[in-house]
């Protein structure tokens, strides 16, 4: 079992994972660098994912007017006042974070790490959450360069193997695309992180957990994994307000949380186990604004029932 597996946390936690590389509590530093979205802006839809809200889901990023230097700093400083010790990790979350040429690729990451300098030496990782189909060889090229230097992860947005899913939440890639995405990526060796949802609108248990099942398949390095959340102002806002279909349930969120821990080998790092929607953008379910909560009752569940990350996991 991992050793980073314990009677208190029975999976591998993000946080139990960077002090164990950094010896330092690591702090991601939310940056907005003002991309857009094909699956936004025409060239794939003008609705977006359903789920997906005004912000492109980067809703605690910074300014998206401000260079992304400024951006960093002005966090920092904040940050700095009430935790001096920390490392960053510089992540760009909303939006599509690779749709763009190169060259302009360049212009803003280039901000963070340009080759020679590093902006802070407190920056340890570099995230950058994209689509699959906005990745090529050129950049990843180009990131795996930056690998070399400060290790870059990419976080590509799955949300469900089950294509009738994909189709109904205007995804906007097929998991053909997604897989061929991972391969390019992980032919440069770099760190991926997958995110899938759970309680999309008529998914079941079994196919949340054979979601599960399948990205442990795939040699991913990490997961996040999120409760739907129904966004004022998304296209699945209006659906639901129209005509509500069934959420899941703090209990049956948990239950099937705890089951893709099981399915899900002891190597990849659980990056997360619930959403973070703004109180004033959330809809519902509103159990989800007590994140603590629904760690705690995973946590607890996990201990009471004996589950550990892997535990059914076919190595
Ligand atoms: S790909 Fe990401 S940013 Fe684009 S619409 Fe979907 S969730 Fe939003």
């Amino acid at each position: 079992m991992n050793s980073l597996i314990n009677d208190e946390k029975h999976y591998v936690t993000l946080n139990n994972y960077l002090k164990s590389i950094y010896h330092k509590k690591v702090f991601k530093i939310a940056l907005n660098g003002n991309f857009s979205c094909p699956n936004r802006d025409g060239t794939i839809s003008k609705i977006g994912c359903l789920f997906c809200s005004k912000e492109g889901s980067g809703d605690y990023a910074g300014n998206k007017n401000l260079p992304i230097k400024e951006q960093f700093n002005q966090i920092v400083k904040l940050m700095e006042t009430k935790w001096p010790d920390g490392y960053y990790i510089a992540y760009f979350q909303a939006n599509t974070n690779t749709y763009d040429t190169l060259e302009n690729l360049k212009k803003r990451y280039d901000q963070i790490y340009d080759g020679k300098t590093l902006l802070n030496d407190k920056i340890k990782i570099l995230s950058i959450a994209t689509r699959p189909d906005c990745l090529n060889e050129e950049i990843v090229k180009y990131l795996a360069n930056i690998n070399k230097t400060l290790t870059v992860w990419i976080e590509l947005g799955l949300q469900t193997m089950h294509e009738k899913t994909a189709i109904l939440i205007n995804r906007g890639y097929t998991k053909e695309t997604f897989e061929k995405a991972l391969a390019l990526l992980k032919k440069y060796h770099l760190t991926t992180i997958v995110h899938i949802i759970n309680g999309l609108p008529n998914e079941t248990k079994t196919d949340m957990i054979q979601t599960a099942k399948y990205v442990n398949t795939l040699g991913i390095d990490g997961i996040k994994i999120h409760m739907l959340h129904i966004m004022k102002n998304t296209p699945l806002a209006s659906i639901y307000q129209n005509k509500p279909f069934p959420l899941l349930s703090l209990d049956e969120y948990v239950d099937i949380v705890t089951n893709q821990l099981a399915y899900l080998n002891d190597q990849i790092v659980i990056h997360r186990l619930t959403g973070d929607a703004p109180k004033d953008l959330l809809i519902a379910p509103s159990w989800t604004l007590k994140k603590f909560v629904v760690i705690n009752e995973i946590d607890k569940a996990m201990r009471k029932k004996q589950i550990y990350q892997g535990d059914l996991c076919l190595k």
